[in-house]
């Protein structure tokens, strides 16, 4: 629902904070020792840190590691990419266990999952994915076509929204393997309809690989639910573990007993210290990995979902919808006029967890903002991306930002 209200004070701001449930987890992230910045709004690219994360990762370092040492791959580092995959798997993504697994990068993930879809889709021979798609996803989906012989559908939506059901009626068909998506698009956090997606392109006999980077831990999703095949995403955006930290990777369940990737190393091997002459998959979701996995990394995972968790996801979603709608109806108070113009969906339902404002000379607007401590980024050609993190932004926060974003454009452009 898309609630129309009375232009808001800075009182009744303040009283967002008051009244916010999650108001006390702001304290829960490592302080900003940078008194320039004025508010923080690029979580959707990079999460702050938790400090219960500093303190996880100091006890790993000294205790399991230190002291530990190689006996602690036995004393539960070995598992956890299942463990850790299972815990984001039923807090974020309405996966039950056994089928998310963190491992590598959003980017290595997607291409093993292309590459395990498409095998489960012998005699196909097209992809389909969207000229507007996160460009590691284009890139990967035109690199394997050309890998494996297949003809790309490219799928042109408007930049403003994102994929349709319509659209993608139009191009998938019998000769469809895979058709892959973005959940929530990066550039204008437009949500597509995961269920009605899958469901129409399961109608055509193809798999679906969702890529979540944008939705896990803002966006609740069901994986579950709505069938989806394969699904990958980033931790370090809205789960707060870090840069770099390792990614997701979901199989269904009914998938891992035929599911093959490329990428067949020893860790994704039945028996690992069999030191076998010849791969022999693993059962289940194990088979995804390839080499050894980041336990640093997969430590902030850990925490970022934890904190979630103790959120609750709904609470998380309604926070971030609230925070997106001030942020719209802030930039169409004190932006419109200057000339930027909202480039997201004003229907809550259709839009994820950031706002993106559009311009001409948004690069130079978004390096200005930048300068002025107000932490945005930018997005060619034309949007700045005004990116709203429920468990660490403040309503008065993005207040603050938002009139300190006038006072830069209208220097700028006035
Ligand atoms: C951030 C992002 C990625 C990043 O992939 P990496 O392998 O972590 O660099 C991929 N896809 C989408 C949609 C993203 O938003």
């Amino acid at each position: 629902m898309t609630e129309t209200t009375e232009a808001r004070t800075r009182d009744d701001v303040r009283r967002l904070d008051r009244e916010d449930p999650l108001a006390g987890f702001r304290e829960r992230f490592l302080p900003i020792e940078d008194a320039r910045v004025v508010a923080y709004l690029d979580g959707n690219s990079l999460g702050r840190p938790p400090s219960a994360t500093l303190r996880r990762m100091h006890e790993l370092v000294t205790r399991e590691w230190g002291t530990g040492m190689i006996r602690s791959w036995e004393r539960g580092w070995l598992d956890m990419p299942e463990r850790v995959g299972d815990r984001l798997g039923s807090v974020c993504l309405g996966a039950a266990p056994g089928q998310v697994i963190v491992a590598d990068s959003t980017t290595v993930c997607l291409y093993k999952a292309l590459r395990a879809a498409v095998a489960l889709r012998p005699g196909r021979t097209e992809l389909v994915t969207d000229t507007d798609n996160f460009p590691t996803d284009r890139y990967l989906v035109a690199g394997v076509a050309e890998e494996l012989g297949l003809t790309v559908r490219w799928i042109e939506p408007d930049p403003r929204l994102g994929v349709t059901v319509e659209q993608l009626a139009e191009v998938v068909g019998e000769a469809t393997a895979v058709v892959t998506l973005s959940h929530v698009s990066y550039r204008s956090a437009y949500i597509a309809d995961m269920a009605a997606i899958t469901e129409l392109a399961h109608a055509a006999g193809a798999l679906v690989v969702w890529d979540l980077c944008h939705s896990a831990g803002v966006v609740p999703v069901r994986l579950d639910a709505t069938g989806a095949d394969f699904a990958v995403g980033c931790t370090y955006k809205f789960l707060n573990a870090g840069p770099g930290a390792p990614a997701f990777f979901h199989v269904r369940a009914e998938h891992q007993r035929r599911f093959s990737q490329p990428v067949s190393g020893w860790m994704g091997a039945r028996d690992i210290f069999a030191m076998a002459p010849r791969f022999e998959p693993a059962e289940g979701i194990r088979r995804a990995l390839s080499g050894t996995p980041s336990v640093l990394g997969m430590v902030g995972v850990e925490q970022g979902v934890e904190m979630l968790a103790e959120a609750g996801l709904d609470r998380v979603r309604a926070k971030s919808t609230a925070l997106t709608r001030l942020a719209i109806e802030l930039s169409d108070r004190w932006l419109a006029p200057l000339g930027l113009s909202v480039a997201s969906p004003r229907e809550d339902e259709l839009r994820g967890g950031h706002v993106t404002v559009a311009h001409p000379r948004a690069a130079e607007i978004s390096g200005a903002l930048i300068d002025a401590g107000v932490i945005v980024d930018f997005r060619t050609p034309d949007g700045i991306r005004i990116g709203l993190s429920p468990l660490s932004t403040g309503f008065a926060e993005l207040w603050r930002a938002i009139e300190r974003s006038r006072e830069v454009a209208s220097g700028l452009l006035g």
